[in-house]
């Protein structure tokens, strides 16, 4: 990192504030973006927060034929102190520089790179919504913008921060959602791209999504891409199930991504005396354990939607109905205490929440 001074470009043109009531997910963008560039030979250089505004690229940026690219997803929320609070923002940055391993894009210093949002999240706190549920989703995300058709790492590029207020995952109170569990595609292989946010991983899962979506499923169970047996990932989201009063989570591969919610469930339970295991689980077993009615609860978890109840699984020809299709009591005492802790309503004993002056 050559150059670390941020530069401070203010926007004279600010937005009006949209209704907090009609926010839609990733929509709408603030006043402010943080950018960033790197050459070999510099480094990371020019960080500075600009006017929002698009971006001119040549076409032949590579980002645009091979794909080399990463991003995260975090959320600020505002205390009811209007105090501004991020949860757990140098995991994010902490995985950011792991996909960028794996992408083999140059690393970030995450401390200079912490000040630097922080300096972003300050700058547009009034962006933050106030109401119940809502927050401002921050999607910090790295490009290649080399102009060349070789096929072969960048070697430049543009690191973003963006910011987009959000509105509650669940305007009609947390509710469980149906599943279909994907047979055929398969979200990421051993030795592939699984526990990188990298975009390809996201659109290599648009059919079957889509398919799920034509059926009534809100979305696809993801299998093992070797022997379409084992549970990996729901959506975009991380899975536990709760089978017999024990709790169990697929455990970390390397075509799984490492969810932050997903630590911090497994951390939150081991302190209500918990334990939870971190095994292979097929979709067999978990077939078994609804036929002999100990399969008690399942959700997702992610930061989109913090935990996400599943009501109903389709597997095969089968539809196993999970509690009734109502939400679960360790599902609504996690999605409670974790909102608690985000939005700092309850004490945050684990020091998870950092606050933005
Ligand atoms: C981001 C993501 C998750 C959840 O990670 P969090 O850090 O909890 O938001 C899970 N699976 C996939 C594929 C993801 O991209």
């Amino acid at each position: 990192m050559t150059e670390a001074k941020l530069v401070i470009n203010e926007n004279p043109n600010k937005k009006t504030k949209p209704d907090p009531d009609n926010l839609k997910f990733g929509k709408l963008f603030t006043d402010h973006m943080f950018t960033m560039e790197y050459s070999r030979e510099k480094g990371w250089f020019q960080p500075q927060i600009v006017p929002y505004a698009p971006v001119s690229l040549e076409p032949a940026s590579m980002i645009f034929h091979y794909g080399q690219s990463v991003f995260e997803g975090l959320k600020a929320y505002r205390d009811e102190n209007n105090d501004v609070l991020l949860f757990r923002p140098d995991e994010n940055l902490k995985r950011l520089n792991r996909s960028n391993g794996r992408l083999s894009i140059p690393p970030i210093n995450e401390e200079l790179v912490m000040d630097y949002l922080k300096q972003l999240i300050s700058l547009e706190k009034d962006w933050i919504p106030q109401a119940e549920g809502t927050s401002l989703y921050i999607r910090p995300f790295i490009i290649a913008t080399e102009p060349s058709l070789s096929v072969a790492p960048s070697n430049n590029y543009t690191f973003f921060i963006i910011l987009s207020p959000v509105g509650s995952y669940y305007p009609e109170g947390i509710h469980p959602v149906s599943i279909m569990v994907e047979e055929h595609f398969t979200r990421a292989v051993r030795g592939g791209m699984g526990t990188a946010k990298t975009g390809g991983n996201y659109s290599a899962g648009y059919n079957a999504q889509e398919y799920a979506a034509n059926q009534g499923h809100a979305q696809v169970m993801w299998l093992d891409g070797v022997e379409k047996k084992y549970i990996e990932e729901v959506g975009s989201m991380n899975v536990f199930f709760k089978i017999d009063g024990q709790v169990i989570t697929p455990e970390l591969n390397d075509s799984i991504l490492q969810g932050v919610t997903r630590k911090s469930i497994i951390q939150l339970l081991a302190d209500w005396d918990i334990q939870v295991i971190e095994r292979k689980i097929s979709m067999k077993e978990v077939y078994q354990a609804y036929e002999a009615g100990t399969l008690e609860e399942a959700f997702g978890a992610g930061t989109a939607a913090v935990v996400s109840p599943i009501g109903e699984l389709i597997w095969k020809d089968e539809s196993m109905i999970i509690n009734g299709r109502q939400t679960g009591e360790l599902t609504k005492s996690l999605y409670t205490t974790l909102t608690g802790i985000q939005t700092g309503k309850i004490p945050d004993p684990f020091e998870w929440t950092v606050q933005v002056k």
